[in-house]
Order: C-alpha cells, then sequence, then structure tokens
C-alpha cells in the first residue's frame, strides 16, 4: 500500500495520504496532478505504453492493483453488449458457453492479448445481435425501474407505517390525559360536595396588662400630666410623635422602671 505511488512525478500516497491516483483504458496510473498537467488539452499519450488517451476517461483508482480498475471499465463496456441472461439460452451449457466467452474478451482487452481481433470479434456480435441487445437493455431499464419503484414503495410504507405509530402514541397520550383530568374532576367535586367544616372559637378578649411591682403604686398614664410629673420630660417634637411616642409614655415607662426596684422596709 505505501509503495502506491504516480510513476511520473513519484509522489506515493505514504508521503501524500491525500494523493489522488488515477487510470485511464490501459491500466496506467497517473496522480490528478499530472493528469492535469499532461491532459491540459483534453488528449494525451500514456507515459507508459503510449497508448492515445482521454483526459475524460481517467477515473479515480479504486484498487491497490490498477489492472483491476481496468478489467472492471472494460467489463462494463463489454456487458453493455454482451447483456443475454440464463433464459435467452435454450440451455445451460450454451449458457456457459456464452458466458466462457465474454470472459475471454474481458481478459483478453484487460491483458492486452489480441486486441484488434478481440474487438472484431465484439463488433461483429454487435451486428448479429443489434434487436436483441437493444431489447435486453430496454428489459433491463424496465426491470431496474420497477426495482425502484418497489424501493421507492417500501420507503413510503415505511413512512405511513411511522406516522401511524406517531399517531396512535398521541391518542394513547390523549386517553392517559383525558382519564387523568377526569379523576382530578372526580376528586374536585368529591372535595367540594363536603360541607366546610365550621371552626368555633371563643371571641379574644383584651385584658389590660397588670405591671406588678413590689414598690409603691405607678400612676396612671392619663393623670401623670395632672399630677405634675410630665413637667419634667422633653415634649415630644413633631418627628417623635410620628411613630406614636408621646412624653407621657416614656415618662410612664421611665416611672415603672425607677418604681420596681424599690421595696417599701417594713417598719
Ligand atoms: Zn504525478
Ligand atoms: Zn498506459
Amino acid at each position: 500500500m505505501d509503495d502506491q505511488g504516480c510513476p511520473r512525478c513519484k509522489t506515493t500516497k505514504y508521503r501524500n495520504p491525500s494523493l489522488k491516483l488515477m487510470v485511464n483504458v490501459c491500466g496506467h496510473t497517473l496522480c490528478e496532478n499530472c493528469v492535469e498537467m499532461l491532459f491540459v488539452r483534453g488528449s494525451g499519450n500514456c507515459v507508459q505504453c503510449d497508448t492515445p488517451l482521454r483526459k475524460s476517461n481517467f477515473r479515480v483508482q479504486l484498487f491497490e492493483d490498477p489492472t483491476v480498475d481496468k478489467e472492471v471499465e472494460i467489463r462494463k463496456k463489454v456487458l453493455k453488449i454482451y447483456n443475454k441472461r440464463d433464459f435467452d439460452f435454450p440451455s445451460l451449457r450454451e449458457y456457459n458457453d456464452y458466458l466462457e466467452q465474454v470472459e475471454d474478451i474481458v481478459y483478453n482487452l484487460t491483458n492486452n492479448i489480441d486486441v484488434e481481433n478481440t474487438k472484431l470479434r465484439m463488433e461483429q456480435y454487435q451486428r448479429e445481435n443489434k434487436d436483441l441487445i437493444q431489447r435486453n437493455k430496454a428489459k433491463l431499464t424496465r426491470e431496474q425501474e420497477e426495482l425502484e419503484e418497489l424501493l421507492l414503495a417500501e420507503q413510503q410504507g415505511n413512512e405511513q407505517r411511522r406516522l401511524e405509530a406517531l399517531q396512535e402514541e398521541q391518542r394513547q397520550l390523549n386517553v392517559k390525559k383525558k382519564n387523568k383530568q377526569a379523576l382530578l374532576d372526580e376528586l374536585h367535586q368529591t372535595v367540594s360536595l363536603q360541607p366546610v367544616p365550621k371552626i368555633e372559637e371563643v371571641l379574644y378578649q383584651y385584658k389590660p396588662l397588670r405591671v406588678e411591682t413590689y414598690g409603691p403604686r405607678v400612676p396612671e398614664l392619663e393623670q401623670l400630666g395632672r399630677l405634675g410629673y410630665l413637667n419634667h420630660v422633653r415634649a415630644a417634637m413633631p418627628q417623635d410623635t410620628a411613630g406614636g411616642y408621646t412624653s407621657a409614655l416614656a415618662c410612664h415607662r421611665a416611672i415603672q422602671d425607677a418604681y420596681s426596684g424599690l421595696f417599701p422596709l417594713k417598719g
């Protein structure tokens, strides 16, 4: 594999993995670049065997051995003319003889043996079987078309089945969804039919906070002003009152604090 390369510029696949080798009807190889260079005018002679070649006949070399490529090309051409099939022969024996002839022709042309005579034989066969070749060609085309139609139908069938499967899946999903909704509805109904339980509780009643101190009785909040306590506290500024502050409240707390630490002496 490594020594595969162009015989002209000596580039190898080992040195240039993207090297594209081409092969023509004579079975000799050239790289793509050399083909471009040597066949600028569309035709020229093979550097190895001097056969006149057309640039358009160069094919990418598919096989390691370029003679295989050559044989494939030749076989294609020969089978276009030798297109009989088994049922065109009265016996298997005759069909086998025919196949052997075809192989001889392919072999001769591939290996440059008796080329002129072989070509003459082919031409003669072509003249003698002109009608049958045409008929078989048409038949082959028809069969090919039928095969393609069959394949297409199969593809469409597959697509149809795929769609149906998808639809079925969707249907199942919908059924599931519906069942779920029905269950939810039922549940909802059962729940809403039951009487709403009444919560009965005793209403909250406010009891004023009683602060127990052991000291003297703290005067009531409302009495502070009258008793003169407020004269000793800073009057509330307008910005203080926004939060609900009154000077009486602060005064009352201060008195509570002060009184709660006092204990009357038992005399
Ligand atoms: Zn080359
Ligand atoms: Zn050649």
